[in-house]
């Protein structure tokens, strides 16, 4: 049963930052509600493993339910926040109304196209388990379809896969995917070789992983090449459509036949963002960040936090800071503690985000890790990347799980989640 407080606090977004605000409120004597679209907690950095057949969906999400169900303060409630009445102090859900007294605002991001909206319909982006799947259903369907293929030209088209943006997301991606094609795949197809799959990473700026110390890049650079996945940086995306991409590197445009292309690049604020922004009279910047205080609070509206993916702190002129869960959980953990500071007539000091480091994975025993000036590749920043993210996933039944399908994995190769479900969205016989 839900405790009865007099202080409603209402958190839109159950991802790193309003999962964190939620649990770190758990003691509080205020009334916490946590409302989102989805029932699951997500962790999105697992979301390539879905996207490439390692890990099954409900292996990397939580109900949320469950997880604050021993929380007696906390009611979660399924609905989308829509806008927002806020002299009245009133979320509009799509179907109804909240009253609060402190709002928190933490509903991430999605991919963004850089002016390009047309291209989502034929290069997918990786945020959510729907954007996962279809990756997954189009990544293994372009490798039945080359099976059936009589054509040369088409089969080749059909097994060239072209990942878009170096970042993490797309590195990871690109790994797997060749790992895919080159060592689980190859006995199970009786004519095409999967492991001639051509597997293209292409990245506008100079290097891959672009926010790691250069000489990360360099290594992650050479592990791609050793997994056979081509490099293209300095090279920008200028056209999208069902059956090619066309690259420009300089004043030279090259159209590549590809029947999969996978968007692992540019990111904007959630929609709820603009709505909240507009009710409130809040900046946003150019990637639809809403601009908020050294608080993590609308200057407007002290009584509105912004946190995570979708916040902008510190005025427009402060650098954002990474769109990582860290930044999330400790601003989630912050906006809980001034809430009640604020209840006790206190005050406290400005956010300041602690960095706990950065680490991305290529490929099996291939990693990158920076912890301030120390920095590790290799093995031991794999095991390190493995333990990390292990511990990170919320539940000990789903650490369980995906420890031993990784240990599987490594032990065999195989990969057991490569199902083609839900609808065909786009033909991939081309
Ligand atoms: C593929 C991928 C890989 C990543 N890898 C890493 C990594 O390795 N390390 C790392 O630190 N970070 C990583 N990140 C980034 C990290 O996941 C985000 O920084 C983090 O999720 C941000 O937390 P958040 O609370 O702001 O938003 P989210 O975790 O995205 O949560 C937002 C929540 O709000 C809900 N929501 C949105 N709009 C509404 C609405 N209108 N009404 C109701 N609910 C709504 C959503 O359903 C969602 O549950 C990765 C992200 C992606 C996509």
């Amino acid at each position: 049963m839900t405790g009865l407080h007099a202080h409603q606090v209402v958190i839109v977004g159950g991802g790193f930052g309003g999962l964190q605000a939620a649990l770190a409120l758990r003691h509080a004597e205020v009334s916490v509600t946590l409302v989102d679209q989805r029932n699951f907690h997500l962790f999105q950095p697992l979301l390539y493993q879905v996207a490439t057949g390692a890990l099954s969906p409900a292996n990397i999400a939580s109900p949320l339910r469950s997880l604050v169900k021993r929380q007696a303060n906390t009611r979660v409630l399924l609905g989308k926040a829509v806008g927002l009445d806020a002299p009245r102090k009133i979320l509009r859900l799509a179907d109804g109304e909240l009253p609060y007294d402190t709002l928190i605002v933490a509903a991430g991001a999605r991919h963004h196209y850089f002016g390009h909206p047309e291209w989502e319909a034929h290069a997918p982006g990786l945020k959510t388990i729907e954007d996962a799947t279809s990756m997954r259903r189009r990544i293994f369907a372009a490798f039945e379809a080359a099976e059936r293929e009589e054509d040369d030209a088409k089969r080749a088209a059909l097994l060239t896969f072209v990942v878009v943006g170096a970042g993490p997301t797309g590195v990871e991606l690109a790994g797997a995917l060749a790992e895919n094609a080159r060592h689980t795949l190859p006995r199970e197809f009786r004519r095409i070789d999967t492991a001639t799959a051509r597997i293209l990473l292409v990245e506008a700026g100079p290097r891959v992983l672009a926010g790691f110390a250069e000489e990360h890049s360099v290594n992650a650079a050479a592990a791609l090449a050793g997994l056979g996945v081509t490099v293209r940086i300095s090279t920008a995306v200028v056209k999208i459509d069902d059956h090619s991409v066309v690259l420009r590197h300089g004043t030279e445009e090259e159209l590549i036949a590809t029947g999969t292309v996978l968007w692992g690049a540019g990111v904007q604020g959630a929609p709820i963002g603009k709505a909240v922004a507009e009710a409130t009279a809040a900046a946003l910047d150019r990637a639809g960040r809403i601009v908020v205080g050294v608080d993590c609070a609308i200057p407007t509206h002290p009584e509105i936090f912004v946190i995570g993916d979708l916040a902008h702190v510190g005025g427009i002129d402060a650098p954002p800071l990474p769109g990582v869960a860290p930044v999330a959980m400790q601003q989630g953990t912050y906006v809980a503690k001034l809430t009640l500071a604020r209840l006790a007539q206190r005050t406290l000091p400005p956010f300041r985000y602690r960095d706990p480091g950065s680490m991305a994975t290529i490929g099996r025993r291939l990693a990158v890790a920076q912890v301030g000036r120390w920095k590790l590749s290799g093995t031991l920043a794999w095991l390190a990347w493995l333990f990390v993210h292990l511990m990170a996933l919320v539940r000990f039944e789903n650490r369980l799980l995906v420890l031993m399908q990784w240990g599987w994995h490594y032990l065999t190769w195989n990969r057991n989640a490569r199902l083609i479900t839900g609808r065909d969205e786009k033909p991939t016989d081309s």
